[in-house]
C-alpha cells in the first residue's frame, strides 16, 4: 500500500491532520491501534472546544473521524512496529505501508503511580479513566489521585455516582484551571491536601488507601472501594526515540510541525508544547498537514 499521507494515531491531532490532508488533494491514511479519539473518549464532557457546547469526548471523536473518512481518508487499524524512515515505510504487525509524508501523532498515556498492588489491583477498583469506570462506583466511596484538570473532571463526574468522592493532591493548590477548581470546591468533593497514596490495599478488590502527609510524614488509612489515577500523561513516543525529545520523551518540532527528519512531521499531544487540549491537538494537525502538503509540492511528489 502507498498514501501520499500516512499518519499514526487517531486522536484529534491526527484526524484534523486527515481532514486538511485529504481536503489537500492527498491520499491520506490513517493508522490507529485502538478506537479513533485517542485520549478525548476519556472525557465525559467537552466545553471548551470553540463551537462545542456541551458534548461527550466520544461523540466529538466520532464526527472527527466521520468527517476525515467522509473526504475520502482511510483506516487502518493496526498497530505500528516500526519506521523506516529511509525508505519511507511504516511497518505494521501484518502490513507494510509507504508514503511520501508522515505525522505522527500518538499523543500520550495514563501515568502510573508505581505502587506494588497498582498493575494487581487495576479493573479491581483502580482505574485511569473515569468516563469509563464511574458507573461501577454506585453508591461507593472512591477517591481520584491529582491535581490537574483530568483528576478534576474525573472527581466531579464522580459525584454523579458515589455516595463520597475524595480528592488526594501532593500539593496545597490545584493545578487545575480556576473555572474546575471554583466547581470543585462547591461540589462537595472532600480534599485531601499534601498527601501521596503509599499504598493500595485489598487482596481481590481495593479496600482502602494508606495515604502519606508530604508536610508532616504522618500515616493515615481512607477506606474506599475505588482509586482513580490522574498524576498526569506520558508521551507515546517510544517507537519514535530516533526524533529529538525533550527530557520528559516529548517530540521537540519547529512550528510548522515538521521535526529534524525530511518529510516527518508530529502533532498533538506527543510534541513538546504549552497547552494540551483538544483545540491545540486539531491545531498542530492542520498545520502539519499543510506543512505536508508543501512537503510534498515543494519535492515534486505530489
Ligand atoms: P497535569 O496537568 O500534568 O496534572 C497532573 C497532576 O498530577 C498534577 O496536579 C501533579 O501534581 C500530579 N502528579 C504528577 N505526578 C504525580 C505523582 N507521581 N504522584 C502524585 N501526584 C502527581 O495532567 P492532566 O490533568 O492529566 O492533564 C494533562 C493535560 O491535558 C494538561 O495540559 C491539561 O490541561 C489537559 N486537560 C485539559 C482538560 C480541559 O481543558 N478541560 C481536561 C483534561 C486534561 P503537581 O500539581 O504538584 O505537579
Amino acid at each position: 500500500m502507498n498514501f501520499d499521507l500516512v499518519i499514526i494515531g487517531g486522536g484529534p491531532a491526527g484526524l484534523s491532520a486527515a481532514i486538511y490532508g485529504t481536503r489537500g488533494g492527498l491520499t491520506t491514511a490513517v493508522i490507529e491501534k485502538q478506537a479513533p479519539g485517542g485520549q478525548i473518549v476519556l472525557t465525559s464532557e467537552i466545553e471548551n472546544y470553540p463551537g462545542v457546547d456541551k458534548e461527550s469526548g466520544y461523540e466529538l471523536a466520532m464526527k472527527m473521524m466521520n468527517q476525515a473518512e467522509g473526504f475520502g481518508a482511510q483506516f487502518i487499524f493496526d498497530e505500528v512496529q516500526s519506521v523506516d524512515v529511509k525508505n519511507k515505510k511504516v511497518k505494521l504487525a501484518s502490513d507494510e505501508i509507504s508514503y511520501g509524508a508522515l505525522i505522527i501523532a500518538t499523543g500520550a498515556y495514563p501515568r502510573k503511580l508505581n505502587l506494588e498492588a497498582e498493575a494487581r489491583l487495576t479493573g479491581k477498583g483502580v482505574s485511569y479513566c473515569a468516563t469509563c469506570d464511574g458507573a461501577f462506583f454506585k453508591g461507593k466511596k472512591v477517591a481520584v489521585n491529582g491535581g490537574g484538570n483530568t483528576a478534576v473532571e474525573d472527581a466531579l463526574y464522580l459525584k454523579n455516582f458515589a455516595s463520597e468522592v475524595y480528592l488526594i493532591h501532593r500539593r496545597d493548590a490545584l493545578r487545575a484551571e480556576k473555572t474546575l477548581a471554583d466547581a470543585l470546591l462547591k461540589s462537595g468533593v472532600k480534599i485531601i491536601w499534601d498527601s501521596v497514596v503509599e499504598n493500595i490495599n485489598g487482596d481481590d478488590s481495593v479496600e482502602s488507601l494508606t495515604l502519606k502527609n508530604v508536610k508532616t510524614g504522618e500515616l493515615s488509612s481512607l477506606q474506599v472501594d475505588g482509586l482513580f489515577v490522574a498524576v498526569g500523561q506520558v508521551p507515546e513516543s517510544k517507537a519514535f526515540d530516533w526524533l529529538e525529545l525533550d527530557a520528559q520523551g516529548y517530540v521537540i518540532t519547529k512550528e510548522d510541525m515538521s521535526t529534524a527528519f525530511e518529510g516527518v512531521f508530529a502533532a498533538g499531544d506527543l510534541r513538546q508544547k504549552p497547552l494540551r487540549q483538544v483545540v491545540t491537538a486539531a491545531s498542530d494537525g492542520a498545520i502539519a498537514a499543510n506543512s505536508a502538503i508543501k512537503y510534498l509540492t515543494e519535492n515534486g511528489l505530489k
